[in-house]
């Protein structure tokens, strides 16, 4: 391995990685259509009376009905999401649309948020009062204005131009009893569980585009005024095409402090999470305990439902038959196993080369280079090609146990460059008798089909020792 040639290097590198590039095992499991739908997190189910639970299930059943034939039928996911949440809008035992609950005095603010993964458009309403299904007026601003949010007087206008259907502010009264807007605002169940009953929906469709809605009455008891996380794109709401669509419930300011929807993509995206390890450490490590929980769906149809409350209702659905509901999901759906990330994966094949090395096998220490002759190895300003030479070479150089010495990798730094390439940067030295050397390296390591590989490899010396020994090639 070498001094740093950094454009040969990267030459390397953009010739062999695509970014679209999945692994096949990811690719072969995806289902056509996938679709997920939440009625809320926080509430815990064991204080529910029957009546109650029956009426969440049902909703959250005929919702994910209308999803599926919806999909099946070849709908668009953006076209879906907006009737998914609109069975669940004119569902009262959820708290968007007819069951929203109330603010401080008594009146029902709605807010609600939908964005289309494939070409990013998006569109959301805060604070509005007399539309009747505020995911709707959502989508119409998305398709009929320049803009993204619209709030309070100004959306409700909107609303009135648009034609959409309009409601009496009672109607969001009228399943609590008689519409007596005192009674609402001192009600105990409102009161015992502050955020709870929000609807949202994500969807693959079977075009291969992603989508994702939430809906919501907000936190009970808030400020007039108050707007949360649902009608917040990148909080709330977010849908790529290229990594997942998301949709969160809980207390929404948590959200938006942390970013959350954007936050799941963002890890896929940047550090090529799988979306369950993603979720996972947003919902366990990111957020604290009772907060809230989501729902995602990615781009190979992997579904997702995590919470950290005591409940979330959910529910999914796929192509390939799967229909389950659920009023809460045991350890809040976290995986028992969480798949692994590229960056533990790899950092434990780096580990168990330096055991090798160290127990001086050069044969063990050289399974993790890709066994191909397009393997390039970059050392001393020699470019070797091809895994056997790279095996010779090493062999030649390090003939005994005494000349391979001790190595230890250090300072590691990892740089996804997609889901199935990663950069990683490191210092290695090596201690042995006749002289210690050490220096730099970067690796390029690509992931196949039976694990991941190096394809690349390029070291450096560091100064200090160059200057010493004067040594021009060496190896990692
Ligand atoms: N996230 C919603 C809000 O803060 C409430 C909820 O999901 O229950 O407005």
């Amino acid at each position: 391995m070498s001094h740093s040639r950094t454009l040969f290097f990267s030459a390397f590198v953009l010739g062999a990685i695509s970014m679209d590039d999945i692994p096949s095992a990811l690719a072969a499991g995806k289902p056509e259509w996938a679709i997920v739908v939440h009625g809320g997190a926080g509430g815990d189910q064991a204080k529910w009376d029957q009546q109650k639970i029956d009426a969440r299930k049902r909703g959250l059943k005929a919702a994910l009905r209308a999803g599926g034939d919806s999909l099946s039928s070849g709908a668009s996911a953006i076209d879906t999401v907006e009737t998914v949440i609109r069975v669940l809008e004119d569902d009262a035992s959820f708290n968007a649309g007819r069951g929203a609950v109330l603010t401080e005095d008594g009146h029902a603010e709605l807010d609600a948020s939908i964005m289309d993964g494939k070409t990013h458009a998006c569109g959301a309403v805060a604070g509005i009062t007399k539309v009747k299904n505020p995911i709707s007026l959502a989508r119409l601003v998305m398709s009929e204005t320049k803009h993204v949010l619209l709030a309070g007087k100004g959306a409700d206008k909107f609303a009135e131009a648009q034609g959409v259907p309009l409601v009496d502010p009672k109607y969001f009264l009228s399943h609590r009893g008689p519409a007596n807007v005192d009674a609402v605002a001192t009600n105990e169940t409102d009161r015992e569980e502050p955020h709870f009953g929000t609807v949202g929906c994500v969807v693959l469709d079977s075009h291969g585009n992603l989508a994702a809605g939430t809906s919501t009455g907000g936190t009970s008891k808030k400020l007039p005024g108050r707007i949360g996380d649902s009608p917040i794109i990148g909080a709330g709401t977010y849908a790529a095409n290229d990594s997942c669509a998301v949709s969160g419930t809980g207390i929404g300011e948590e959200y938006i402090r942390n970013s959350v929807a954007y936050d799941v993509a963002a890890q896929m995206r940047y550090a090529g999470q799988p979306l369950a390890a993603a979720v996972t450490e947003i919902m366990r490590e990111r957020l604290k305990p009772g907060v809230g929980g989501l729902i995602a769906v990615s781009n190979q149809g992997e579904i997702v439902m995590q919470h950290n409350t005591p409940g979330m209702s959910c529910a999914a659905a796929d192509s390939t038959g799967r229909f389950e509901t659920h009023l809460g999901l045991e350890r809040g759906g976290a995986p028992v196993n969480l798949p692994k990330s590229p960056k533990a994966e790899i950092s434990a094949l780096i580990e168990q080369q330096a055991r090798d090395w160290n127990a001086g096998s050069i044969d063990a220490f050289m399974k993790v280079y890709w066994n191909s002759e397009e393997l390039t190895f970059s050392s001393g300003g020699n470019v070797t090609r091809g895994f056997t030479s790279t095996l010779g070479r090493y062999k030649k150089r390090y003939p005994t146990t005494e000349a391979m010495g001790q190595v230890t990798f250090t300072d590691l730094e990892f740089l996804p460059l997609s889901r199935a390439a990663m950069q990683v940067l490191g210092v290695w030295n090596l201690d042995r008798e006749s002289e210690p050397i050490g220096g730099r390296f970067t690796l390029v390591f690509r992931r196949f089909a039976d694990g991941w590989k190096i394809v690349h490899d390029h070291t450096s010396v560091l100064e200090k020792v160059d200057s010493e020994t004067n040594a021009e090639s060496q190896d990692r």
